[in-house]
């Protein structure tokens, strides 16, 4: 999805934001019909080109955050282009790291891919290190980003609802919160 609709919480906040501007005791007014703004996602693009057997988990993973958030797009880097997101594949464990909100590395750890956790889950989980979500372990296998945290039979490679509303905003333009809750220039492991 590239579009999406601000509509009814951009309205609640310009409503807020004009009855706090007013400086007195009045009724905020009624909200105004508010036209329907269509915002681009931002794309934040990845090279998956050294994420070796794991390619199309890592292809799988993305797709998954594009089915579930209209915010952000992450699309494969055209080539000779620079990416947002470098995606290897090592012999350690998964890992991520990110530099900025939507830019990082990502590292597909065959340690925990021999130990029989999931490539997808994998690859979704850390990629949503680099959208702003932290780890939240130990966790259900229902969230993402509890990791393995959930077992090594927990399969599950989507988001949550809070963890796509997290994620919508991070990336949610100006009337979102700017900073990701998950820490720059750290090493994420798992
Ligand atoms: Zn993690």
């Amino acid at each position: 999805m590239h579009v999406r609709k601000l509509t009814g919480g951009l309205a609640a906040a310009l409503a807020v934001t004009f009855s706090l501007l007013s400086g007195q005791a009045v009724a905020a007014p009624a909200p105004a019909p508010v036209a329907d703004h269509l915002v681009a996602a931002r794309v934040v693009t990845y090279d998956a080109s050294g994420s070796a057997e794991f390619r199309t988990a890592v292809d799988r993973g993305a797709a998954i955050w594009n089915e579930s958030v209209d915010a952000v797009e992450l699309q494969p880097v055209a080539s000779g282009q620079r990416a947002n997101i470098r995606v290897l594949a090592d012999n350690g464990w998964p890992r991520a790291l990110t530099t900025s909100l939507g830019n990082g590395t990502v590292y597909i750890g065959r340690q925990a891919v021999d130990q029989g956790y999931n490539t997808i889950r994998i690859s979704a989980h850390e990629l949503g290190h680099i959208l702003g979500l932290p780890d939240r372990k130990p966790g259900p296998c229902t969230s993402l980003m509890s990791g393995s945290s959930a077992g090594v039979a927990c399969t599950n490679p989507y988001p949550n609802a809070a963890e796509k509303s997290e994620v919508e905003g991070n990336f949610g333009g100006e009337l979102a919160r700017t900073a990701g809750a998950v820490p720059v220039g750290v090493m994420i492991v798992d």
